[in-house]
């Protein structure tokens, strides 16, 4: 038993969430639950970045307070993670006041590396970032396609370029830091390249609706200097020291490819700054298109994660990001996909393996699965290829090769298929009822077993299997799929298809 503590970025409020974020979301989630399989002290960390001049505006528009928006924007994200059905331990807005004395504290602990000095360059509001000369594509952000604004004026530096040598040596002693390997190569080369210190705050005047930097109100941070902070302003860097010692430093920050380099670099260089210690893994996820193509408003493509669960519930969307997006490339949301996922891996391969096994324990055995471990050799065998199963699945979710985890999950199904084919059952049920209640015990082991190393990925699911099969304390722990025979005998609840077929 260790702990374990994951963290989502946290959701900038200028738009509402779309598939993108649910892709992220449910990464973390089933890296937490996964982890309290294990038995871990677990803190998932989740939330809303609430500051900067495209709130303020988008605010001003609307004719609203800027907190306003904030606390109207945050709550669709609050309605995201209980859509999904995440496990979250508790939701962090940069707007909390905890937040604020958090960032203002570690702003002073990193003090010896902050200093004032005349600033010139180029913001992006878009990015809600300053960008240098060699960032621009033909004088404009390469991400907004729009000229930046020029920005001259006295502010606070960060010296990032003191930390070039410490970061590339952490980089070095910790070949697991970035996650995959190509954004790990891609950021170590670019820390090589060097580093310019950057500038975290702006003038009051430019930036209204943010953190005043202590000491100086005429000064307001940088919002990613305010944003990053969120990951230890969540566990009690300012208000809770015991909590903070327990989690920090966290073991996995969930993240997208579009902000590696704030997370790979900026954020360790202020840790190592104050004198605090750094994640252990930036795990970074890649983009999601639909149907091929990117989402983007303007081509009224964005996919609304709370429809599709409105109309399938959270585990089949959970299924697909998982099993069907690659976990650190990009991946694509189809509709065609998603039906075909649904139908043949849940309905047809799981759903089946349940149901049609549930049909038997009525049909012959009054509803009872009966324990017997009179196992034949073809049993033994089975039983093997699912115990090795089982550490391969261990394996890799360790390794948070999370879709490659569900992978396995989906073999030991089939396999359990194929099985039940060759054993068929029912055709021994009356003439050799020993031989039956043995298969049918196997059958009922394998499907406890698969409940509960599905349970990260689809939670509902996993506790209606354990229903139905007549569990009556759910236990959902990776010990108790180390053996076949743990299931006791007891009497299952049928009912109706976990997964009834979409039909066109
Ligand atoms: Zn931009």
């Amino acid at each position: 038993m260790g702990k374990f503590y994951v963290t989502t970025a946290i959701d900038y409020v200028n738009a509402s969430p779309h598939i993108g974020h649910a892709l992220e979301k449910v990464q973390a989630d089933v890296m937490a639950r996964y982890h309290r399989l294990k038995k871990d002290d677990v803190f998932f960390l989740t939330g809303t970045d609430e500051h900067g001049m495209k709130l303020f505006r988008a605010a001003q528009n609307e004719n609203i307070s800027p907190r306003e928006f904030c606390d109207k924007m945050s709550a669709r994200f609050i309605e995201l993670t209980r859509a999904l059905n995440l496990s979250n331990n508790y939701f962090i807005r940069t707007t909390d006041l905890k937040h604020k004395k958090a960032v203002q504290k570690l702003w002073l602990a990193c003090r010896k590396d902050i200093y004032l000095s005349k600033y010139k360059g180029f913001y992006c509001v878009g990015c809600e970032a300053y960008l240098t000369e060699r960032d621009l594509v033909d004088g404009k952000c390469p991400v907004h396609k729009i000229e930046p604004e020029i920005i001259e004026e006295t502010n606070y530096f960060f010296a990032l370029s003191k930390y070039r040598e410490a970061l590339l040596s952490h980089f070095e002693s910790n070949p697991r830091f970035v996650i995959p390997e190509s954004r790990y190569n891609e950021i170590y080369s670019f820390i090589k390249s060097g580093l310019e210190d950057i500038s975290i705050s702006r003038s009051r005047e430019k930036l209204v609706w943010g953190i005043d930097v202590p000491e100086d109100p005429s000064q307001v941070m940088y919002v990613w200097f305010d944003a990053l902070t969120n990951y230890i302003s969540g566990i009690g860097y300012e208000d809770d020291s015991e909590m903070f010692r327990k989690y920090w430093p966290a073991n996995v920050h969930v993240i997208g490819k579009d902000i590696s380099r704030f997370h790979a670099v900026l954020w360790p260089a202020m840790l190592m700054s104050a004198g605090i210690s750094v994640p252990e893994t930036i795990f970074v996820h890649g983009f999601l298109t639909v149907e091929g193509e990117k989402m983007s408003k303007s081509r009224g493509n964005v996919i609304d994660p709370l429809e599709i669960v409105g109309k399938y519930g959270a585990d089949p969307l959970r299924y697909y990001l998982i099993r069907e997006i690659p976990t650190t490339e990009d991946g694509d949301f189809s509709q065609r996909r998603f039906e075909e996922r649904y139908n043949y891996d849940l309905a047809n391969d799981l759903g089946n393996l349940l149901h049609r096994n549930l049909k038997l324990f009525v049909s012959y055995q009054s509803g009872m699965i009966e324990k017997s471990v009179d196992f034949d050799h073809e049993d033994k065998v089975l039983i093997e290829e699912i115990m090795s199963a089982v550490s391969i699945y261990q394996k890799r979710m360790d390794n948070l090769e999370l879709g490659e985890g569900l992978k396995v999950v989906m073999e030991i199904v089939g396999r359990m298929n194929k099985y039940v084919d060759e054993e068929s059952p029912w055709s021994i049920a009356v003439e050799n009822p020993e031989r039956f209640k043995t298969v049918m015990y196997l059958i009922s082991e394998g499907l406890r077993i698969i409940s509960v190393l599905i349970q990260p990925i689809m939670p509902e699911t996993a506790e209606k299997i354990q229903y139905h099969l007549g569990i009556e304390k759910p236990d959902f722990s990776l010990e108790s799929t180390r053996k076949v025979g743990l299931g006791e005998s007891r009497q299952v609840n049928p009912g109706k298809p976990l997964f009834p077929r979409i039909t066109a």
